[in-house]
């Protein structure tokens, strides 16, 4: 068919990915919208209505008189169970499809009593939630999970990670998935913070850093709309970035990395070679909160030589957002101030011009929802769907 030229893409996983837009549309709109003849159209709209991925509706604004059936991604159809697991702290949620936060938990959750205790409180955690939230084990359709620590993004494992005792590679897809009943994907907390922030504040930036700056320091990598993992997901690891002026050592065992200088617990560290009780990231913003200068100039000093290192990755990457997440940026344009400093002045223009540098939207939310992100884009990504349907 002549009218059908290059439109064979528009399988049925594409056409539900054109429905979530959120728009309902008729088989007239959506056969104009693919080029599809209108029984092809038909036929993936019964398919997408049999897995109940789509409803038919009633479309009363467009017709004029009669009303058309119109078509809508059915968004509350299934769940995400989403958890962000930090150090001492987790972050736990039930999501719908359409990334409406249905239950929202936080809690003290210590992640160094090893993998089996965590992973076994949070599938009774996630029972609990979904009956908050009216809902069952049957209805989730999968799991994501963000760790304080690098993860093998093909296999979802820990590997080596330093604040996670007993962890190095234990399957948590295999082991959480076994329990749930779901797929179950998993990545580093700033991997998922940067999908949060990038879903919820700035879906239109097709290039953007995510910095995290909390004990450590690390960043996401969105380009062209996509996470950025590298060959085995550890891109964005900038923490260990040496810095010239520095021979600081490290607990990587290198001396002179960034965050041995710029991140939360030197600058707790520091604090407290001077006498000033401060335990870690949190500390020092609240010292600074509370009138500290000492404090508010190291915050600052911090933001400069993570200004200095981000200038370098502004050359080489040129992204158009730069968005500052973790404890630290919660010190607002304290640290601002210095990125943007150093950043625009060592910059070469065309990558600065039309730059925006600026604090995360979502703060400590950005983790769960970025969580839940990466498991939506996976569930209902048009491949899925068609492997979905056709089986
Ligand atoms: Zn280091």
């Amino acid at each position: 068919m002549p009218g059908e030229t290059g439109h064979h893409s528009v399988g049925v996983g594409s056409l539900l990915t054109i429905l979530r837009d959120g728009q309902a549309r008729t088989r007239g709109e959506l056969v104009q919208l693919t080029g599809l003849a209108r029984s092809t159209v038909s036929q993936r709209l019964d398919a997408l209505m049999h897995h109940r991925w789509v409803v038919a509706t009633e479309d009363a604004i467009s017709s004029g008189g009669r009303p058309a059936a119109a078509f809508a991604f059915n968004e509350s159809v299934r769940v995400v169970l989403s958890a962000d697991l930090g150090a001492t702290h987790a972050r736990l949620a039930v999501i719908d499809l359409g990334m409406t936060v249905l239950v929202e938990r936080a809690v003290e959750l210590p992640i160094d009593q090893g993998p089996e205790a965590t992973l076994g409180w949070l599938v009774t955690a996630f029972q609990d939630l979904l009956e908050q939230a009216g809902r069952d084990l049957a209805q989730v359709c999968g799991a994501g999970v963000g760790l304080p620590g690098p993860v093998e993004h093909t296999t979802g494992q820990p590997v080596n990670p330093p604040i996670m005792p007993g962890w190095d590679g234990f399957p948590v897809p295999a082991w959480l998935g076994e329990r749930i009943g779901a797929p179950v994907l998993v990545d580093n907390d700033v991997n998922i913070m940067a999908l949060g922030e990038h879903w919820a504040a700035r879906p239109e930036v097709d290039h953007m850093i995510f910095i995290k700056i909390g004990t450590g320091i690390g960043c996401g990598i969105i380009s062209d709309r996509r996470l950025h993992r590298g060959a085995r997901g550890a891109a964005g690891d900038v923490g260990h970035i040496r810095l010239a002026s520095s021979d600081v050592l490290c607990r990587c065992g290198n001396v002179g990395c960034v965050e041995a200088v710029a991140g939360g617990a030197a600058m707790a560290a520091t604090l407290r070679a001077e006498g000033v009780d401060a335990r870690g990231s949190r500390d020092v913003v609240a010292l600074m909160r509370a009138g500290d200068t000492r404090a508010a100039q190291l915050i600052r000093q911090a933001g400069r030589e993570i200004g200095g290192v981000m200038a370098s990755i502004v050359n080489f990457f040129n992204p158009s957002a730069i968005v500052l997440g973790g404890d630290i940026a919660e010190a607002g344009e304290h640290v601002l101030a210095g990125v943007r400093e150093v950043i625009y002045s060592r910059s070469l223009p065309l990558a600065t011009q039309h730059l925006s540098i600026r604090a995360s939207e979502l703060g400590d939310r950005a983790g769960v929802i970025g969580a839940a992100v990466m498991v939506v884009e996976h569930v209902l990504a048009p491949d899925t769907i068609d492997r979905t349907v056709a089986g």
